[in-house]
């Protein structure tokens, strides 16, 4: 029998859908050659990943313990992936709207008649879903409402989860992929502290140090084809950990929130456009979530395009900040 890499089986009733992507998460971990895990575990690292917040209430993110064991948290991980399914759903969709609103009326109704010919394709299963945007956006606001009652401590049961969009259905391909990749980078920042001997207890830079070491293993050990998926998970990650702290000024430890996805978005942003306009998504969710969406509104409408609106954002963030002092 396969020994578990975890304390966690999806066997085990009353948890949420996303245990069903453990195997996938610890495998990925395996295949980073430049982590070198298994040299790792020889050193004293634990081998096996404990997950905690069962019940669905969130202490504490992830951490490393006094005996080199990664503690992750299972609520941490399921509201991760709400907010990377209503990104990545929301900030497609909205490309679809915009390609439809290109069109004339004749070419929509030939557009929906190709749909209809080939219903069986995955791509255009997949546009389909965009089409009948109000139900998408239906759709995107009660995954986003499901995971913020994970952040909110409001879980009554976990059926939900699954009556919902969610990790065990094989459509969610794309989601789940990045929501893979976020943990990987999460788990791989838990790693970084133990491969670079960092103390119990971390300076600020010595978090930054652990950031860019995840990002960089993942930027450079990651194949072409998975890349995009994989930094994208890696801004996800860093972005939701903004949904825990709206005043954005870190901690003692840790850098500032918005910092801290904008020092791996800027070495990647040029390379992939759609990197931005995933992230100011989130940062619009962010917004949603503590009720600056007015505001948000008002300066998208203002801007001349992503671009600016990204500045503006982070503007924004800065000016916050400071009225916080
Ligand atoms: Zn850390």
């Amino acid at each position: 029998m396969k020994e578990s890499k975890t304390n966690i089986e999806p066997k085990d009733a009353n948890c949420f859908p996303i245990y069903y992507l453990n195997d996938c998460v610890i495998s990925m971990v395996e295949e980073l050659k430049s982590i070198g895990i298994e040299a790792l575990i020889a050193d004293g690292l634990g081998k096996r990943i404990r997950f905690e917040d069962l019940n669905g209430q969130i202490s504490d993110i992830a951490f490393l313990d006094l005996s080199d064991r990664i503690h992750l948290s299972a609520a941490y991980c399921q509201f991760l992936w709400s907010i990377c399914f209503v990104a990545l759903r929301m900030y497609d969709g909205i490309k679809v709207q915009n390609e439809l609103e290109r069109l004339n009326s004749n070419e929509r109704t030939q557009y929906f008649e190709e749909l209809e010919k080939y219903k069986e394709t995955d791509t255009i299963e997949e546009l389909r879903q965009y089409v009948d945007w109000e139900k998408c956006t239906k759709i995107c606001y009660s995954v986003f409402e499901s995971g913020i009652e994970i952040i909110n401590n409001k879980i009554d049961s976990f059926d939900k989860y699954y009556t919902l969009p969610n990790a065990t259905e094989s459509n969610q391909g794309k989601v789940n992929a990045i929501y893979c990749y976020a943990i990987v980078f999460i788990l791989n920042h838990e790693i970084s502290h133990f491969g670079l001997k960092h103390p119990y207890n971390v300076s600020k830079s010595q978090e930054e140090e652990a950031d860019s070491s995840a990002f960089w293993t993942l930027y450079s050990d990651i194949e072409v084809s998975k890349k995009i998926s994989a930094m994208i998970g890696t801004l996800a990650a860093l972005c939701s950990l903004m949904f825990f702290n709206e005043s954005l000024n870190g901690d003692d430890q840790h850098p500032d929130e918005d910092k801290r996805v904008l020092s791996a978005l800027s070495i990647i942003k040029d390379e992939y456009p759609h990197y931005l306009g995933f992230v100011i998504k989130l940062f619009e969710m962010w917004g949603y979530y503590f009720s600056y969406e007015e505001y948000f509104t008002k300066i998208r409408s203002e801007s001349t395009n992503s671009e600016d609106y990204f500045n503006k954002i982070l503007i924004f963030f800065e000016n916050k900040k400071q009225s916080n002092h």
